[in-house]
């Protein structure tokens, strides 16, 4: 386990076991959390992947899913858009599960889970990626940094020279980590070609879905479907390619919304209600962005800000949390322990006037 998330599972631990995660869920009974996910996987660490944060261990899931079953009133976002729209109250400690990318994980591992407890979800697909024709972009470069033969490459990007080494696993892992933020600041049609000349300086071939890992595969559509079916599960939208909509132009954004939304209803023979913005933080995405998805018929889309859905939250900028890594962070995060630590480390250090 990485040191960073060491620390954050021992930090959580510590939160709940004091008795702050009851008090602090008491006190924000009205709100409802919103949680991200992605993949799941039971050999996570596994060297055929550098960056394992988007693929939690299955039992961790299978844990925080028995936390939410005792504790919580897990409820759909179809949900949350009626009680929003004929202004009714969701029930007290109401938390929505969200998947987003579309990883065959959701499916094989999610879905037994999601049955077991009887639990609802909203798996967020990227279509083109269902439809095996568009690797993820950061997976490619996840394998091409993995893979490469290659000890070091000096690479420009945005005016900066980074030298990427690549001697060990962890050089590699650090490498990915100080590329990564520099590629998605890139414009969309800039980031695709500067993945493909990584690739070739990498002297890495671009993977093909034969090619990915097990825990990196995409969902089938007869798995998407079959989710579906089962009741569990709502399919939303998450792009065609993956593409952070902020960099795209007003074309690409526009067909990249409408291509999600019209594989989904060719697939699953209904349109999709709801969208998730890839990367989903506050520069990724604009007010564009939100008019489109509402022009496609979508009804509520969720962003990566961290927050809870009050009565004032936009249904197309809804607040999610990402990935709990343990129990332990889930109860921190779903109680609240976490906001109540900050608020008060906060009111500390106004208090001894150092912010
Ligand atoms: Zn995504």
């Amino acid at each position: 386990m990485p040191l960073a998330l060491h620390s954050r599972v021992i930090k959580a631990a510590a939160l709940v076991g004091s008795g702050l995660a009851s008090f602090t869920r008491k006190r924000r009974a009205t709100e409802t959390t919103i949680l991200t996910f992605h993949g799941l996987s039971e050999n996570v660490g596994d060297p055929d992947i550098l960056d394992w944060t988007l693929h939690l261990p299955v039992e961790a899931f299978r844990s925080i899913c028995a936390l939410l079953a005792a504790d919580y009133r897990v409820v759909s976002l179809a949900d949350l858009i009626e009680a929003r729209t004929r202004g009714t109250k969701l029930p007290d400690n109401a938390v929505v599960i969200t998947f987003d990318d579309g990883y065959a994980s959701n499916y094989e591992l999610a879905l037994p889970i999601l049955k077991r407890f009887d639990l609802h979800a909203t798996v967020f697909v990227t279509t083109g990626f269902l439809d095996g024709d568009d690797m993820l972009w950061f997976q490619r470069v996840d394998l091409a940094l993995g893979h490469s033969l290659k000890q070091l490459i000096d690479w420009k990007i945005n005016g900066k020279k980074l030298r990427l080494y690549l001697g060990t696993r962890e050089l590699r892992q650090q490498s990915l980590v100080r590329l990564m933020p520099e590629l998605k600041a890139l414009s969309d049609t800039d980031l695709l070609g500067e993945v493909d000349r990584l690739e070739e300086a990498l002297e890495v071939a671009t993977p093909t879905l034969e090619d990915l890992p097990k825990a990196m595969r995409p969902l089938t559509w007869d798995m998407a479907c079959d989710m579906a079916l089962s009741g569990h599960v709502d399919i939303g939208g998450h792009t065609h390619t993956h593409p952070i909509l902020a960099r795209c132009d007003s074309m690409a954004m526009r067909a990249e919304i409408s291509t999600c939304r019209d594989r989904i209803r060719a697939e699953i023979g209904e349109l999709p209600a709801t969208f998730a913005y890839p990367n989903g933080g506050t520069d990724d995405f604009t007010r564009e962005t939100l008019l489109l998805v509402r022009e496609a018929g979508f009804k509520a889309a969720c962003t990566m800000i961290n927050g809870r859905v009050d009565d004032q939250a936009s249904l197309f900028q809804l607040p999610r949390y990402g990935s709990p890594e343990s129990v332990w962070e889930a109860e921190a995060t779903l109680s609240g322990a976490y906001e109540t630590l900050k608020d008060w480390r906060q009111s500390c250090l106004k208090a001894m006037s150092i912010i």
